[in-house]
């Protein structure tokens, strides 16, 4: 279900990707799948959201092609958690140029506020969505991190759309 009036057939590509991406609780929740927190209780605790709101957006990232639902074993119980599609994936310097722009001309609340797009490899923190100004390379999300001072003391690696099938993923996870 669509989250507004429907932008998807307008002429203008900004308009039709704000149709996806431009919604706030949209991209905090590709910031938890992009951070390995792809499941529906620990994403809604870390935002803090209604379950209502969290699962439209889910439902709508679902439906726009960016998440898919992947099996795997709570106990004795399959439950589904949510993973990137490669089209999700390409979502991230989307992501980390309104990290960037927000690190350069917002004020943060206070020292944990702050967030850092970094090349893995070389431990940088890069001033470009999609380029290490450090190193010259294009950063993807293999080789991407991101520092959220609040979440953790060192930059964290970025999820990846997964390659396995998803019988092959759930088989895994089975205990022998
Ligand atoms: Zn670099």
């Amino acid at each position: 279900m669509p989250l507004r009036s429907d932008w998807s057939a307008r002429t203008c590509s900004l308009a039709r990707g704000l149709d996806v991406l431009g919604d706030p609780w949209g991209s905090l929740v590709l910031r938890e799948i992009f951070f390995g927190n792809g499941r529906f209780d620990a994403i809604k605790q870390r935002l803090e959201v209604a379950d209502n709101v969290l699962s439209k957006r889910l439902a709508w990232l679902v439906e726009s092609g960016l998440l898919v639902q992947r099996p795997y074993r709570d106990g004795t119980r399959t439950r589904q958690e949510y993973v990137l599609t490669p089209k999700g994936e390409d979502a991230l310097p989307v992501l980390n140029a309104i990290i960037i722009w927000a690190e350069k001309h917002l004020d943060a609340p206070n020292e944990v506020s702050h967030m850092r797009v970094i090349h893995t490899e070389c431990g940088q923190a890069t001033s470009s969505a999609d380029t290490c100004t450090h190193c010259g390379i294009a950063l993807t999300a293999a080789n991407t991190s991101w520092h959220s001072y609040k979440r953790s003391d060192q930059p964290l690696p970025l999820a990846v759309a997964p390659r396995e099938s998803h019988a092959s993923a759930l088989e895994t996870e089975i205990p022998a």
